[in-house]
C-alpha cells in the first residue's frame, strides 16, 4: 500500500512478469500490432455488453451508439484507445490485467528456451493480448467503469509495464475502457494521426463497430472569417473502418488479407491459418459459418479442459466464446464464428446441448470440416495437408471412435508410414495404399510397435517383403485402438499381422500347401518346443511368415495386442492373461539345429532363448532379462568348446 489510502500497489504474478520482458524485447520488430489487440479487446468488449443488455437494457445507459476511439496526441505523445463496451470492475481489472489467466500460459513458459532468439519466435505463436501495450509504451493507464456501475466506482489501473501496478478508484463518466498510452521515445510515431490511421485501418475492418478517429483538420483556409478560427472546436470523428461483421458480408467482397485478419482477431494466433471455408446457409435452419485450419497447434491440445469451440452469435449480437457444441471433440483444433438465425437470444450452454437445431449445425459442420480437410488433401502439390497431419493428426485419429457416422470419411484422411516409404514420415493415405494392393490380397495388413524401427524390423514382415505386399507401420500410442473401431475401409478388412494364422488372402494357395507340407516336416519339433515352453506360450506351430528370422510371437485372434497390453499396464490397468503362439521358421539353421539336440537340458535353454528373442524382436520387454542372459551366455561357452 502507497501513502495514499486509495491506492495499492500490486506485484504482477511471475509469469505475466516473465512474458512482459519477453513480448517487449522480442516483437519489436514488429510494433503495431498492440494496435490490434487493444482494438480486438474493445471490439470483445462492446460484444459483452451487447449480449449482456439483451438481458438488462439500463446497461446501455443514455449512450446505446456502441463505438471505438483512437486519439493520437502529437504534443502529449499519448495514443488513447477507449471502448464504451462493458467495462471492468475493481477485481475484474485486478484478475484480467494482473495475471496472465489465459490457459496454455504455463505450458507456453515451460517451452521457453532462454534462448530470446528462439524464444521470441515462439510468441509468435501466442496471443499476446493487453500486454501488448508494452511494446510501445513505457506507462499506461487503464480508467474503466463496468456498465451499470456508479460514475465513482471506476478504476484506474497504472504500470510501467515492470515489475508491478497500481489501481486506484477514480471517477468516469461514460462506461467502458480508455486505455492512455505514453509512449516510449522511440516510439512517438503512433502519436502520429496518419500512421495510426494506416495500421488501424489495416486491422479492424472486420471489426463489426465503428472504429472512429478524428477527421483530418482542413487546410486553412486564408479568407475564412475571423471568428470561424477563433474557437478551437471539438474535432470531428469518423469511422475509419468498414464496421460490418466479416461473415455477414458475401464471400466475393471479402478479401484474402481480411480472412487473415479476422482469423486473428478471433483466434489469439499469430501464424496465418491453413484454410478457412464460409458458408451461408439457407433452408431448414439458417446460419452462418466461417470456419478456420490453424497451422500451429495451441499449446495446450491435449489438456482436456482447453478452450475448444466456436464463437457463437446469434442473429448478429454475441452470445459466447467457446460454444462447443458445434463440433465433435475430435475437430477441436478449428477455429471459426456461427451465426444463427434460429436461436434464441437468450440461449444458454444448457439449452444448446438440448436443441435439435444445434445437432443439425452440428453435423453440417462437421461435414463441412471434414469436406475442407479432403480437399486439401486432393492438391497433391501442396504441402497444406502435410502441414496439417504432422500438426492435428493425432487428435484426428480419435475420430473414428468418435463419431461413427463419419468414420470412412474421416479414415481416408488418415495418413500413415509404410512399408513401402522408406521413411518415418506418416504420408500415405489407406487409398495409396488400396490402389497398391496386389492382385487377390483382400485385406490392409499392419503392424503395431513401439516405434518406427522396431515396426520396420518387425519379423513379421519377412513374407510380406517377399512378396511385396505393403504393410502399414503404426507406432503411435493410439493406433491400435484406432484400427478397432475402424475395423474396414472401403469393404477391406484391417488385419494385425502379428495377430491369427497368416493369412494372405487368394494369393496364397500354393503357399497354403507348402505350409501343410511344413507342418508336417516340423511336427516332432514343435511337439517338444510345446513341452519345453508350456508354461509361457499358448501354442507353438511352424510359419511360412518368416525368411530370416527363427521365431516370432502371435497373439490369438481375439487377444489383446502386444501395445494395448503395454498401455494398459502403464495405466495402472488390469490386463487379462494371455499367453503368446510361438511361430517358428523351422527351416532355420537354429531350428535344425535344436531338431537335432539330444540333450534335454540344452533344448530347453535354447528353446527360451528363441522365445526371448522372439519377444525382444518386437520391442518387448523380458520377465527375466537375467535369465535370458545367463541362458545365453552359457550357450555361448559351449559354442566355444
Ligand atoms: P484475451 O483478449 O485473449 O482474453 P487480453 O490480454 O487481450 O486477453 O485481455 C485480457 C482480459 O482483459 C480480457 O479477457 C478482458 O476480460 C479484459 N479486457 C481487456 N481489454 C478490455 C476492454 N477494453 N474492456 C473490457 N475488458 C477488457
Ligand atoms: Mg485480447
Amino acid at each position: 500500500m502507497t501513502a495514499d489510502a486509495n491506492k495499492e500497489t500490486l506485484g504482477f504474478q511471475t509469469e505475466a512478469k516473465q512474458l512482459l520482458h519477453l513480448m517487449i524485447h522480442s516483437l519489436y520488430s514488429n510494433q503495431e500490432i498492440f494496435l490490434r489487440e487493444l482494438v480486438s479487446n474493445a471490439s470483445d468488449a462492446i460484444d459483452k455488453l451487447r449480449f449482456e443488455a439483451l438481458s438488462d437494457a439500463s446497461l446501455l445507459e443514455t449512450d446505446p451508439q456502441l463505438s471505438i476511439r483512437v486519439e493520437a496526441d502529437k504534443d502529449a505523445n499519448t495514443l488513447t484507445i477507449s471502448d464504451n463496451g462493458i467495462g471492468m470492475s475493481r477485481d475484474e481489472v485486478i484478475e484480467n490485467l494482473g495475471t496472465i489467466a489465459k490457459s496454455g500460459t504455463a505450458q507456453f513458459l515451460q517451452s521457453l528456451t532462454g534462448d530470446e532468439k528462439k524464444d521470441s519466435q515462439l510468441i509468435g505463436q501466442f496471443g499476446v493480448g493487453f500486454y501488448s501495450a508494452f511494446i510501445v509504451a513505457d506507462r499506461v493507464e487503464v480508467v474503466t467503469r463496468r456498465a451499470g456501475a456508479a460514475v465513482d466506482q471506476a478504476v484506474l489501473w497504472e504500470s510501467h509495464g515492470e515489475a508491478e501496478f497500481s489501481i486506484e478508484a477514480t471517477e468516469k463518466d461514460a462506461r467502458g475502457t480508455t486505455i492512455i498510452l505514453h509512449l516510449k521515445s522511440d516510439c512517438t510515431d503512433f502519436s502520429d494521426d496518419w500512421r495510426v490511421r494506416s495500421v488501424i485501418k489495416k486491422y479492424s475492418d472486420h471489426i463489426s463497430v465503428p472504429v472512429l478517429m478524428a477527421k483530418p483538420a482542413p487546410a486553412v483556409d486564408p479568407d475564412a472569417e475571423e471568428g470561424a478560427t477563433e474557437s478551437v472546436a471539438e474535432p470531428e470523428f469518423e469511422a475509419i473502418n468498414e464496421a460490418q461483421a466479416l461473415w455477414t458480408r458475401s464471400r466475393d467482397d471479402v478479401s484474402e488479407e481480411e480472412y487473415l485478419e479476422f482469423y486473428k482477431h478471433i483466434s489469439n494466433d499469430f501464424e496465418p491459418p491453413l484454410k478457412w471455408s464460409h458458408n451461408k446457409v439457407e433452408g431448414k435452419f439458417e446460419y452462418t459459418s466461417l470456419l478456420y485450419i490453424p497451422t500451429r497447434a495451441p499449446f495446450d491440445m491435449w489438456n482436456r479442459e482447453m478452450t475448444r469451440g466456436v464463437k457463437l452469435y446469434v442473429q448478429r449480437t454475441f452470445i459466447m466464446d467457446e460454444a462447443e457444441q458445434f463440433l465433435p471433440m475430435y475437430l477441436r483444433f478449428v477455429k471459426g464464428v456461427v451465426d444463427s438465425n434460429d436461436l434464441s437470444l437468450n440461449v444458454s450452454r444448457e439449452i444448446l446441448q438440448q436443441d435439435p437445431a444445434v445437432d443439425s449445425m452440428r453435423s453440417a459442420l462437421t461435414k463441412r470440416v471434414l469436406d475442407m480437410l479432403a480437399k486439401m488433401a486432393k492438391k497433391k502439390d501442396s504441402e497444406d495437408y502435410q502441414t496439417f497431419w504432422d500438426t492435428f493428426g493425432q487428435v484426428l485419429k480419435e475420430g473414428p471412435a468418435e463419431d461413427m457416422a463419419n468414420k470412412e470419411k474421416i479414415a481416408g484422411l488418415l495418413r500413415f508410414a509404410t512399408t513401402q516409404g522408406d521413411a518415418e514420415a506418416q504420408t500415405q493415405s489407406l487409398d495409396d495404399y488400396i490402389e497398391r494392393m496386389q492382385e487377390g490380397q483382400d485385406k490392409i495388413f499392419y503392424v503395431v510397435a513401439e516405434n518406427y524401427n522396431t515396426a520396420r524390423n518387425s519379423p513379421h514382415l519377412e513374407v510380406f517383403h517377399k512378396k511385396g505386399i505393403e504393410v502399414l507401420l503404426l507406432t503411435d500410442r493410439v493406433d491400435d485402438w484406432l484400427i478397432n473401431h475402424m475395423m474396414e475401409y472401403k469393404d477391406k478388412q484391417f488385419q494385425d499381422v502379428a495377430r491369427g494364422e497368416l493369412d494372405l488372402g487368394d494369393l496364397s494357395e500354393e503357399d497354403k500347401q507348402e505350409q501343410e507340407q511344413l507342418q508336417k516336416d516340423s511336427e516332432a519339433l514343435v511337439e517338444r518346443l510345446k513341452v519345453a515352453l508350456e508354461a509361457r506360450v499358448e501354442d507353438v506351430r511352424a510359419t511360412s511368415r518368416l525368411t530370416d528370422s527363427p521365431a516370432c510371437l502371435v497373439v490369438g485372434d481375439h487377444d489383446m495386442g502386444a501395445q494395448m497390453r503395454r498401455i494398459m499396464e502403464s495405466a495402472g490397468q488390469a490386463v487379462p492373461d494371455s499367453k503368446p503362439i510361438l511361430e517358428i521358421n523351422s527351416q532355420h539353421p537354429l531350428l535344425q539345429k535344436l531338431d537335432q539336440e539330444a540333450d534335454e537340458d540344452r533344448f530347453s535353454d535354447l528353446a527360451s532363448v528363441i522365445f526371448d528373442q522372439a519377444h525382444l524382436a518386437e520391442g518387448g520387454q523380458l520377465e527375466d532379462p537375467a535369465g535370458y542372459v545367463a541362458r545365453l551366455n552359457k550357450l555361448l561357452l559351449e559354442l566355444s568348446h
